[in-house]
């Protein structure tokens, strides 16, 4: 089990980041201890567990979550054996989801045999914690986690979420956390459904490197420019906005 030595001193909170896939992962967990962000680093496929988990074990920051990415079932639907082999070692999942997308479109029935099984070890071995990608795929994804995934069972964090606001209710109703980065604060709709969420749901992220922000790939600390944009739209304070993430942080881990 991975386990977190979640402080006080804690700051910030990047709760989706792919830390192996910076030309300087090392470097960025050290950062990420130094500047106390609690960071969730995903993977993108189970071979790369050992590694990451590996490289984390002696941080204070960092957790480290096993994935299978949407993205990449089209290549990889046969790795969900060693993911379910691995479960077992973590509480901590994702990335994982589903991509209707149109360059993945074709792989979904895949996705969705290897999501209904990703949500089935989750239900089985109980308190897991799932970083989620539902490009869109909102609607599916939701109902798969209703079928599969009994709320008492473990908790879902919808990562990058840009569903409407109709499936934004049924997300919430699910039990469903969100965590914000600073692209989709840039959309008017996605910014009026984020204002719509309850506050005890919000969670920030970096989606790292896939966001560049002056001088190179967003870092896990650069999500305080994102505590402040939430704060903003949500007419709260930065200082506020960042108690409220890192108290909904310490529920959601907590049990
Ligand atoms: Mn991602």
């Amino acid at each position: 089990m991975t386990e977190l030595s979640i402080d006080s001193s804690t700051h910030l909170v990047d709760f989706h980041c792919h830390l192996d896939l910076y030309p300087d992962h090392m470097e960025l967990i050290a950062e990420c201890d130094r500047e106390r962000v609690a960071t969730l680093a995903v993977t993108t496929t189970p071979k790369a567990w050992p590694r990451n988990r590996e490289l984390a074990a002696s941080s204070s920051q960092v957790l480290v979550a096993l994935g299978l990415h949407p993205q990449l079932v089209a290549e990889r639907e046969d790795e969900i054996s060693l993911f379910e082999r691995l479960a077992l070692e973590t509480r901590y999942i994702g990335e994982v989801g589903l991509d209707a997308g149109p360059r993945f479109y074709r792989s979904f029935s895949a996705q969705e045999r290897v999501f209904e099984r990703v949500l089935r070890v989750c239900a089985e071995q109980g308190e897991k914690i799932l970083s989620v990608h539902s490009i869109r795929a909102a609607t599916k994804v939701l109902s798969h986690i209703e079928q599969y995934l009994p709320r008492e069972r473990g908790k879902v964090v919808l990562h990058w979420f840009t569903g409407t606001s109709i499936e934004a209710s049924r997300a919430v109703e699910l039990g469903c956390y969100f965590s914000i980065n600073s692209e989709m604060l840039r959309s008017p709709r996605h910014r009026a459904m984020v204002a719509q969420l309850p506050t005890d749901r919000l969670l920030t992220e970096t989606d790292g490197p896939f966001i560049m922000r002056k001088g190179g790939p967003i870092r896990p600390v650069d999500v305080i420019s994102t505590v402040a944009e939430l704060a903003v739209n949500n007419r709260t304070s930065e200082q506020d906005m960042r108690q409220v993430i890192l108290s909904n942080f310490t529920s959601l881990i907590a049990g």
